[in-house]
């Protein structure tokens, strides 16, 4: 199916050929290949209905519009197996994005006056060009700077842009005068509506190279490969998009670049977690570091610091060290830090380690344990006040 013949190529016309001259084509090309002057002749046969499809479809009017905008999937209900609703045969509603394009493409040309309508050479901003880099936790709280390899469309040095070669300039289309669309008729389910389409002759462009630069095909453009330094600023954080304008390709008609977005990734840390600006940390203690309070060295992103827990503190106990989290995007204040301290059980105490903590354990009063006390007082109130009820 998707090597089938062009219809115009089958009948050897060209394609602005005449209805006159396809009825022609296909008289002389069906005598030629007619079953009954080659009969057992398979090859021929196959010619014969080949030329038969065509004619069919480039006999008539709006079958013959069809294809000249979809080509083949515009008139064959089995092309491309499931192209057009699940290949349930051609149907004029078809792909109505697709085809609502092709009639109103071009801003609504034919009925709405077209003033407005950019013409196909008019400037052209260049496509935004999207890149990421991983960047460690620290360097994402500090700024860092960063080499960023891109691959984008630079305006061709050779031609400087304008497609055509060294002492040649680039003509305006005769066929659309620079407007890279025709307007053609076409039958629809609603009436003959005026539409537009992409010009052949310039391929929609505009403009004609007759003599293309060698270095970018006429295009205006060549893709490079390009290192560019990028600044990424302090406070930055993971999933973050840093847009470095005009990095982008390059326009097209003297069109603006379009910008480099540079998607950010920010690798995790060992002990830090960042909340927006705010950095989390938890630190093991001891059972006695937190009996009796201690001075603990506390790691901060700008190194570390000292903190003293008070006798008695708990586990689970949050402090926080103010500005000491991650400094703001564009601002000068920094966010805080916050430090859970948690009380590490030891494990795998030796018998007479086990004996010690016995004999301590067994030296403890109700004064030592304040929530305990409250929790035992309550449950037997709470014993009591059921048995009343029962
Ligand atoms: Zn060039
Ligand atoms: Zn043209």
């Amino acid at each position: 199916m998707a090597d089938k013949r062009d219809y115009y190529e089958v009948l050897g016309v060209q394609k602005n050929a005449s209805a006159d001259e396809i009825k022609k084509a296909y008289r002389s090309l069906a005598r030629k290949y007619h079953p009954d002057l080659h009969p057992d002749d398979k090859d021929c046969a196959e010619k014969f209905k080949e030329v038969n499809e065509a004619y069919e479809v480039l006999s008539d009017p709006s079958k013959k519009e069809r294809y000249d905008q979809f080509g083949h999937a515009g008139v064959d209900p089995n092309y491309g197996g499931g192209g057009f609703n699940g290949g349930a045969g051609f149907n004029p509603f078809g792909d109505m994005g697709d085809i609502f394009e092709n009639l109103f493409g071009g801003g609504f040309g034919g009925g709405f006056g077209g003033s407005t309508r950019s013409r196909a050479d008019a400037p052209r901003r260049g496509q935004d060009v999207d890149t990421t880099v991983t960047i460690e936790f620290m360097e994402a709280c500090m700024g860092v700077k960063r080499e960023i390899k891109i691959n984008r469309l630079d305006k061709c040095p050779d031609c400087k842009g304008t497609g055509a070669s060294a002492g040649s300039t680039p003509q305006t289309c005769p066929e659309c005068n620079g407007r890279g669309q025709v307007k053609v008729a076409q039958r629809t389910p609603f009436g003959v509506i005026s539409s537009q389409k992409v010009c052949s002759k310039c391929g929609g462009k505009g403009k004609i190279v007759s003599n293309p630069c060698s270095k970018c095909g006429g295009n205006g453009r060549v893709r490079v490969s390009k290192s560019l330094s990028v600044d990424i600023p302090a406070g930055i954080d993971d999933g973050q998009m840093l847009r470095v304008s005009g990095q982008g390709d390059a326009g097209v008609n003297g069109g603006p670049s379009g910008n480099l977005n540079v998607g950010v990734r920010v690798k995790n840390h060992p002990l830090f977690e960042r909340e927006e600006y705010d950095i989390h940390c938890e630190i093991p203690i001891t059972y006695a570091q937190a009996v009796m309070g201690d001075e603990l060295v506390v790691p901060t992103i700008d190194g570390n610091v000292k903190y003293s827990i008070g006798e008695g503190t708990q586990t689970g106990t949050v402090f926080r060290l103010k500005g000491k989290g991650v400094k703001k995007l564009q601002r000068s204040e920094r966010g805080d830090q916050y430090v859970k301290v948690y009380v590490e059980v030891p494990k795998n105490l030796d018998k007479k380690q086990k004996e010690l903590l016995k004999e301590f354990e067994a030296s403890l009063e109700d004064k030592n344990y304040e929530k305990k006390k409250n929790f035992f007082d309550k449950l037997k109130e709470f014993k009591e006040r059921f048995k009343d009820k029962n």
